[in-house]
């Protein structure tokens, strides 16, 4: 088994609890690695290095070109090295190599963009209606950053957080998820080898409530950025707004893929395997409910089906497996019991429904690719996050009905819609209230792209050159060029 310790200014640290928890390997479900198990005084020690880091020594002397550059190199050491933080990801979460090695090999773009960022920052000069007055303003680090993650997709979801903070001059404390601690570690480790400067990036691992709560009521964190559960999300809303801190909050999605009988259909099934199956389900844009028109309803079902049918399960690190275990055992049961939920809620079985037991798929936690027709848009099923392989199928008749059944969901992610109307595309687009619509494709992700939620899929947005905005302060400087300062009792 290997073992990680804490990564605290600059170097490996042991807990102040002295004791370490076990990370599992989901496909075999047996534990693969020792993780510190940090507390209140070890996240005490690492906001304190952040806090040092981003008052004195190297980082905050380094001009902006010099940052970017710097951001720049540490792209290219993340590209050297993407494969061995793949490996760790697959090991640790069970999702595809094919997946992890294509989101490692894609990180260094963060960081070459948001480099090439850092000395674009300006400030504006504004032209003030008051006479004797230069005003202007510029932009400052918002200070110590909280970044907490979730296991689904532990670095790529952790680089749009960091790279844009680090871009904005803050320096950071990353709370990774306890079931997928090790790549974090592995990474930071890798950032200052390649010459960040120690205390810029510390790692407390640990539980969210021993960890994750004394990092958020931290009162030298000023800022919280969190992907995560809507439950988590929300509690962390409300504990940084009692320290008056910045939040930004990416949750769950119960996003809705739209195919109209006019698609290209071979696409759009295509399009809904792959929404609902890829990542096996655990990603929070997943395509989890599937609005099919009702005169393409049975086939697209049938076709949907019989792709689903023929995904390759077992071994994660295997490039040719489709659809990998689910990453933790409590996941593992929670998919289940949706699945007995949607069952008593009298939506039709089609496909799977049961963990599998193929011989691919070993001791692993694996659900069988399911598919649920018949569902009734108010459903458990429909309107709450499986976070698994678990797809809800809804017929509808015409456009307006697909807008409201999309629209009814407490949360606004994405969405997915399949036609070959152009005008259909952009009235869907306008209509459904999420943070991104996708036309005839789905899942497509870029650091150039804003994203983020409407309603309770979150707060914020990360990705795009706005991102870095999240991270930064304004301020705003008067100078008097003119008469000396009059009259004490008048405002001028
Ligand atoms: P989670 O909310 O259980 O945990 C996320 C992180 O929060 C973990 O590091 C956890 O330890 C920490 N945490 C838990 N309790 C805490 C507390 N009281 N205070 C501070 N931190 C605490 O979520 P998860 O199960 O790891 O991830 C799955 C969820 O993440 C899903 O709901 C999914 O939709 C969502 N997600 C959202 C996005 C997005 O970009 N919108 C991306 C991926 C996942």
């Amino acid at each position: 088994m290997q073992t990680y310790p804490l990564h605290i200014d600059g170097a490996r640290r042991e807990p102040a609890s002295g004791e370490y928890f076990e990370s599992y390997d989901p496909f075999v479900g047996q534990p693969w690695a020792r993780i510190a198990r940090g507390n209140a005084d070890d996240v005490d020690a690492a906001v304190g290095a952040a806090h040092r880091a981003l008052t004195t020594g190297p980082w905050p002397e380094m001009t902006a070109s010099a940052r970017g550059k710097l951001l720049r190199c540490l792209g290219e050491a993340i590209a050297e090295r993407s494969d061995d933080l793949a490996r760790t990801e697959v090991r640790d979460n069970g999702k595809l190599y094919a997946e992890m090695s294509a989101q490692t090999a894609y990180i260094p773009e963060w960081f070459h963009y948001y480099g090439g960022l850092c000395d674009k920052l300006e400030g504006t000069v504004v032209p003030i209606d008051k006479k004797g007055y230069f005003a202007y303003t510029t932009t400052a680090p918002v200070g110590v950053v909280a970044i907490i993650t979730p296991w689904n997709s532990p670095l790529l979801l952790l680089t749009w957080k960091l790279a844009a903070a680090l871009a904005a001059g803050c320096t950071v404390v990353i709370k990774p998820s306890e079931h997928t601690s090790a790549s974090t570690l592995e990474f930071v480790a890798l950032l200052e080898d390649a010459g960040l400067p120690p205390g810029v990036v510390n790692v407390v691992t640990g539980f969210g409530a021993e960890v994750g709560g004394p990092l958020v009521d931290h009162p030298q964190v000023r800022k919280v950025s969190f992907t995560g559960s809507d439950a988590t999300g929300r509690r962390i809303g409300e504990q940084a707004a009692r320290g008056v801190k910045h939040v930004s909050l990416e949750l769950g999605g119960k996003s809705p893929n739209i195919v109209f009988a006019d698609a290209d259909l071979d696409a759009a099934v295509n399009g809904a395997v792959s929404g609902i199956f890829a990542a096996t389900g655990q990603t929070c844009i997943a395509g989890s409910r599937l609005l099919i028109q009702s005169s393409v309803h049975d086939e697209v079902v049938d076709r949907v089906v019989a792709l689903a049918a023929t995904a390759r399960m077992g071994d994660p690190a295997d490039p040719a497996t489709q659809v990998g275990p689910v990453t933790t055992r409590d996941q593992y049961q929670k998919v289940l019991s949706y699945i007995d939920i949607a069952t008593s809620e009298g939506a039709q079985l089609r496909l799977g429904g049961v963990p599998a037991t193929r011989p691919e798929c070993g001791d692993g936690w694996f659900v069988e690719p399911t598919v649920f027709t018949g569902v009734e848009n108010t459903s458990r099923l429909a309107q709450e996050e499986v976070f698994g392989p678990v797809l809800a199928v809804i017929p509808f008749d015409d456009e307006k009905e697909a807008i409201a059944i999309a629209n009814d969901s407490r949360y606004g992610l994405g969405a997915g819609v399949w036609t070959s109307d152009i005008g259909r595309a952009f009235r869907m687009a306008e209509a459904i209230h999420s943070g991104t619509v996708w036309v005839n494709t789905y899942r497509a992700v870029s650091y150039m792209m804003p994203f983020g939620g409407v309603k309770d899929s979150g707060l914020g947005r990360e990705n795009g050159i706005d991102a870095v905005g999240e991270y930064l302060e304004t301020k705003s400087v008067w100078i008097n060029i003119g008469a000396p300062t009059g009259n004490p009792f008048v405002l001028r």
